[in-house]
């Protein structure tokens, strides 16, 4: 089977910074490095680390060409990451000696999917194929309409969280996962609990606590694993590719879910986003 992943592709260029600026501040870094990253490249990358067959449908300009390249060799299917005449998106980042950043996204690339590049892709989909999305491009109501019409399991993960951009997709799902934040941003705007979605499957990740799983047999907890985080950047998008692969595998939810949060668990240990994910082998091998 296959995993459709409309999502983004971001170079994350992170500055080292005495401090944050103020307003007016000019400012020497005293480093400069350039990461893949982006929800949609680190959730591609992690399905694809797990194991999974998985296809990336995006857009980069000419200057992301690298970043294909490395979704390659992570084992990604990039044959439907189109290269387009606009910048690829990036996030500039900040971050200070206390750990401290500050991010500016430059969406980009991310926003400009061609429709043709999505429609093309699905026309490859195959019965028990799922396609997955996240916030962070175009297109999300055409891709989750377009494939739920074609029977694919539909996940989405809500973010960045926009509860309108939730609301719009929420009758295409199969599957929803949120963090803490966006589940409490929900229920603030729609009144609507994990519980009360009409999703079949809804995750809920609560970082150290673990994960909650309001499915058919009601909320299901599966506890994190106890470790020191050093960098928890990544931690969701790592648990929602395991959790994706393990389904796609035929797992069931919670044994999905298990293996995604040792993957995770791994993850908040290593400094870094997509180039450290973890390979199933690590994560076999994983015990806390
Ligand atoms: P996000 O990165 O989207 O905010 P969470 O912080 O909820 O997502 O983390 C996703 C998953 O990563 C959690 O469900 C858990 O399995 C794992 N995780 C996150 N933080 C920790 C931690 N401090 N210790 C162990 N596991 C963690």
């Amino acid at each position: 089977m296959t995993i459709w992943n409309l999502g983004s592709i971001n170079a994350d260029i992170v500055y080292s910074v005495p401090h944050i600026p103020s307003p007016g501040e000019t400012l020497a870094s005293t480093g400069r490095a350039v990461f893949l990253g982006g929800k949609g490249a680190n959730m591609s990358v992690a399905a694809a680390r797990a194991a999974a067959r998985v296809a990336h449908i995006g857009a980069v300009g000419a200057d992301g060409r690298w970043a294909v390249e490395r979704l390659l060799e992570y084992g990604v299917d990039t044959r439907h990451i189109v290269e387009i005449d606009v910048e690829t998106a990036q996030a500039i980042i900040a971050v200070d000696t206390n750990g401290e950043n500050i991010i500016i996204l430059h969406q980009g690339a991310n926003v400009k999917i061609p429709t043709h590049v999505l429609e093309q892709a699905l026309t490859q989909a195959e019965t028990g194929d799922a396609l997955v999305f996240q916030n962070e491009t175009n297109l999300q109501v055409q891709a989750a309409s377009l494939a739920a019409k074609m029977g694919l399991r539909v996940a989405y993960a809500a973010a960045p969280f926009d509860s309108g951009a939730v609301m719009a997709v929420l009758p295409y799902l199969d599957f929803l996962i949120l963090n803490e934040v966006e589940a409490a941003q929900l229920k603030d705007t729609t009144g609507q609990g994990p519980q009360d979605i009409p999703v079949k499957d809804v995750i809920v990740t609560l970082g150290a606590k673990g994960a909650t799983w309001f499915g058919p047999d009601g909320p299901i907890n599966v506890p994190a694993h106890k470790v020191t985080p050093i960098d928890t950047t990544g931690a969701g998008d790592t648990f929602t590719g395991y959790v994706l692969a393990g389904l796609d595998r035929g797992q069931p939810m919670l044994q999905a879910m298990q293996m995604a949060s040792k993957a995770a668990a791994i993850m908040v240990m290593r400094r870094g986003t997509a180039d450290v994910i973890p390979d199933l082998a690590d994560v076999q091998s994983f015990s806390d």
